[in-house]
Formats: structure tokens, C-alpha cells, sequence
């Protein structure tokens, strides 16, 4: 078999954080009943002019500047026309010939180092209406709910080469729009839809081979799966000397095959023409440097600055700030407390356990910054051992009860009585002899033995650090 080079591009629609939709005032609420949230703009009524929500445009604005798009200082709205009932004007107001950005990129982190993918352009356009097939219903249904709720579509390049690139961008991307706030990123709930573009290539070949694009891939792993069976299904037409016919297919994750759905269109199919109903948006330097000036600090920039701030390795910095809200509440703790390392062992284990158990995020989590950073000094102190700090952070995280209190309570601070201590270690060590005795003849690792005995006797609540030095005091002196 010849060797091949995969070639992929993603278009990936973006629902916006609004409150209301892109055209009307309606609300973009979801999960409302049917056809609750509509009025005449947003459900084609005869007559209504649409009106634009400057938000959208912010919106848009901030995901260009974030990835390093040109901002269009004039762009237009165009029609795209086709007919389905999810669209009752009969046409999508979309952008075509002069959308909001363009010309941007993101970066990747490959096994073979950081990778760049252009991103052509991103456009604002409302999203269609919802169409309801129920087998056992006598009839079809359409809710107008999403009708007009405002969308962003990122173009990207066709640079990207392989199906764990592809995951990798949208991660990426995913991140960058829950970091500006502008999607909420759910991808089984549709909030964030992907379309793939795909084909192969004889390897080195500088000629694209024929496409076909995907569509209903709801999690990362679908777009994975749908991709991979993609691409062996072009590698085995061509090997058996057939033509990869260019068209679009939906992916059905239960069966794991693609499975056509119509023929590739082509733009001219749908008479894009410029919105006779909408003044040319026209964006100045001042609109856009007040988006900027409002812009966070972007995942990348902040994973490098955990790196390079707090002497993390990539992997903790990776985890640590996956979302805007761990990293903050990360970054809270540091401040606190200079335990960088710590802190992250903290929360990629114990705090990452809780939220996962309790399906929450950690804005929701009992335990605030202040009280883990009094947990960890609580062992720094020694007064808990760090096997008791992981139950009593259970319970902080189950109660809202601060560690001290717990500790209190549970009458489990660590035995840090000397005296107490030193007479169980002399019963130790007289039970002991042979083991006293090879200790003093040189044999130094027997240490370890002895204070694992003191320990055990005191069920771990032994101080370790003076279990130690005891027993060494009563082995030499
Ligand atoms: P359309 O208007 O049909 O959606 P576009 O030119 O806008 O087509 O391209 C859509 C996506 O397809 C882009 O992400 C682009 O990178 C990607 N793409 C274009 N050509 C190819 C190809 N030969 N193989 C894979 N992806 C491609
Ligand atoms: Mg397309
Ligand atoms: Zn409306």
C-alpha cells in the first residue's frame, strides 16, 4: 500500500453567550418549551427588519483579536438562500464576501512541538430552528426557539494533518471561547458544533485530493473516531483504484461508519447576495482597541506562565489551566500560600476528585482557596500527616467545615508529644533487639523499620519528622 498524507480542515460554529438572540430581542434561553422564545423577526414574518446586537460583534471582535485575526473596519451581512422549514425566511443572514475576521491562527502542542493552523476567517451568523421527526408523533414539528441565536463560524486552514491534530485544535479552540466567556463550549448539547473537512494524498504530493465532509460528531471522541474511519475509507477507494466522490456525510457514532447524506453544494447553489436589510457595519479603531483592552489572559500565555512563574511542569500546567476557573482559584491559593507544587498536587488529585464526584465545577466547590491553603499548612506544621489531610479534605469538601475544626473535632491531630511518643519508641526498640543491635552496628536504612513500627502503633498519627528523631536520639545515645 502507498503512503498517505491526510489533509483537514474544520468549521467549527460557535452558539454566543448572549442574552438575547443576533436579529431580535428575544431571549437565546434554551431547554424553554417550544416556540416560546420567537416573535416576528426571528420566525420570517412578512415585513420585520432586522436589527443587529452590537454583543455579537464584540463577540466576535474578541475571538479575532484572540487568535490574531484581522478585524474587518467594514464588513457586510449576505443571504444565504435554501429551503428547509428550520429556516422560515427562507435564508440564513450569514457573512460571505466580507466577514469579521480574518487571517488568524492557533497553536498546538504536537509530539513534535508547537504547531500553528491558520484560521482563514470567522463570520457571525444566526443559527436555524429546530426540526422534530418522533417516529410515533403523526406529524414533523419545528421549534423557532433557536432560531436567530447568534453563532460564530471559524474557518480553519486546510492545515492540519492528522486526526490528533485535529482534536487537538479544537480543544484549543474550545478553550479560547470559554476563557473570552463568549460559548459555553458544550459540545453534546450543540454549543459548539464541528464540521470536518477531509481528504487524503499520495504522500509528499502537493495536489489535494478530493473532500468529503463530516457532519454530527458531538464529543471529541466522535470527531476522532468519524475522522479516522474517513480517512481508511479514502485510502481504500483509491487503493482499489476508485474516485473519492466529493460530498457531505453524517457520521453515525453507534454503527461507526460515515453515511452520505447529500451531495456537496456549491456556493453558487445558494445565490449568496448582500442583506438589503442591514447597513454595512463599519468598525473603528476605538471599537476594537475597547474589546482589547478587556481581552484576558489567553490558555496559552497562561500555561507558559505557570511554567516559567511557578516551576511547573507542562503536564501540571496543562490540567492546572484548563479552565479560566481553576486556574484562577490555582493562582488564589499560590497567593496565599508560595506552595506551587504542592498546591497543584492538590488540586489535579484531590480538588479534580471532589468536582468529578460531585459533577461540579470548582466555583462550586466547598472548599475555598483559604481553606486549602490552611490544610496544606496544617501539614506543614505537622500537625496532620498527609494521609490524614486527604480525609480531612473529604470532609471539608462534603461539610464546609474548615480543616482546623475538623481536625478538632475528630481528635485526629498528629501526636506531637514528646513524651508520649518517646515511651512507646522505647517499648519499640526493646522489642526489637536484633534489630537495635544491627542498627548500631552500622545498618543506618533499619531507621525506616523502626519509625514504620512507632507509626503503626500510633494508627499514622505519629508526627513523622519527630518519630524519627526520638528514635534516632534512643538508638545512639
Ligand atoms: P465550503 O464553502 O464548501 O464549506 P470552504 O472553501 O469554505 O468550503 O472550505 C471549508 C473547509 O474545508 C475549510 O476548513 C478548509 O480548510 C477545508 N478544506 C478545503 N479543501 C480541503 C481539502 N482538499 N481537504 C481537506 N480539507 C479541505
Ligand atoms: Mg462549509
Ligand atoms: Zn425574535
Amino acid at each position: 500500500m502507498k503512503a498517505y498524507d491526510t489533509v483537514i480542515g474544520l468549521e467549527v460554529h460557535a452558539q454566543l453567550l448572549t442574552r438575547t438572540k443576533i436579529f431580535c430581542g428575544c431571549s437565546t434561553k434554551a431547554g424553554l418549551s417550544p416556540n416560546t422564545n420567537t416573535c416576528p423577526v426571528c420566525t420570517g414574518m412578512p415585513g420585520v427588519l432586522p436589527v443587529l446586537n452590537r454583543k455579537v460583534v464584540d463577540f466576535g471582535i474578541m475571538l479575532g483579536l484572540a487568535t490574531g485575526c484581522r478585524i474587518a473596519s467594514r464588513c457586510i451581512f449576505a443571504r444565504k438562500n435554501y429551503f428547509y422549514p428550520d429556516l422560515p425566511k427562507g435564508y440564513q443572514i450569514t457573512q460571505y464576501e466580507h466577514p469579521l475576521c480574518e487571517g488568524g491562527e492557533i497553536l498546538i502542542e504536537t509530539g513534535q512541538g508547537i504547531k500553528r493552523i491558520g484560521i482563514t476567517r470567522i463570520h457571525m451568523e444566526e443559527d436555524a430552528g429546530k426540526t422534530i421527526h418522533d417516529e410515533k408523533a403523526p406529524s414533523s414539528y419545528v421549534d423557532y426557539n433557536r432560531s436567530g441565536v447568534p453563532l460564530l463560524e471559524i474557518v480553519s486552514e486546510p492545515d492540519i494533518t492528522s486526526t490528533d491534530e485535529a482534536v487537538a485544535y479544537l480543544r484549543e479552540l474550545r478553550q479560547i471561547l470559554m476563557y473570552l466567556g463568549v460559548c459555553d463550549g458544550n459540545m453534546e448539547e450543540g454549543s459548539l458544533r464541528c464540521d470536518a473537512n477531509v481528504s487524503v494524498k499520495p504522500a509528499g504530493s502537493s495536489r489535494y485530493g478530493t473532500r468529503t465532509e463530516l457532519k454530527n460528531m458531538n464529543s471529541f471522541r466522535n470527531v476522532q473516531r468519524a475522522l479516522q474511519y474517513e480517512i481508511e475509507r479514502h485510502i481504500e477507494i483509491r487503493e482499489s483504484g476508485g474516485e473519492v466522490v466529493q460530498e457531505t456525510l453524517l457520521w453515525d457514532p453507534s454503527r461507526g461508519v460515515t453515511v452520505s447524506m447529500r451531495s456537496k453544494e456549491e456556493s453558487h447553489d445558494y445565490r449568496y447576495f448582500p442583506e438589503p436589510d442591514l447597513v454595512p457595519l463599519e468598525i473603528d479603531a476605538a471599537w476594537i482597541d475597547g474589546v482589547r483592552s478587556g481581552l484576558p489572559e489567553l490558555p496559552f500565555a497562561r500555561r507558559k506562565r505557570f511554567i516559567g512563574q511557578y516551576g511547573l511542569p507542562a503536564y501540571d500546567a496543562g490540567v492546572l489551566t484548563q479552565t479560566k476557573t481553576v486556574a484562577d482559584y490555582y493562582e488564589e491559593c499560590v497567593r496565599l500560600l508560595d506552595r506551587p507544587k504542592e498546591i497543584s498536587n492538590w488540586i489535579m488529585t484531590e480538588v479534580m476528585r471532589v468536582l468529578n464526584e460531585q459533577g461540579i465545577a470548582i466555583t462550586g466547590l466547598n472548599v475555598s482557596p483559604e481553606m486549602l491553603t490552611g490544610l496544606i499548612a496544617l501539614i506543614d506544621r505537622g500537625s496532620i500527616s498527609g494521609s490524614m489531610a486527604k480525609e480531612v479534605f473529604a470532609e471539608m469538601a462534603a461539610t464546609g467545615d474548615s480543616a482546623g475544626s475538623i481536625v478538632e473535632k475528630r481528635g485526629i491531630g498528629q501526636i506531637s508529644d514528646e513524651a508520649e511518643l518517646r515511651s512507646l519508641a522505647r517499648e519499640i526498640i526493646d522489642a526489637y533487639p536484633d534489630e537495635a543491635g544491627r542498627y548500631r552496628s552500622g545498618k543506618a536504612g533499619l531507621l525506616g523499620f523502626f519509625v514504620g513500627k512507632l507509626m503503626k502503633a500510633t494508627r499514622g498519627e505519629a508526627n513523622p519528622k519527630l518519630a524519627s528523631r526520638i528514635i534516632k536520639e534512643l538508638l545512639e545515645g
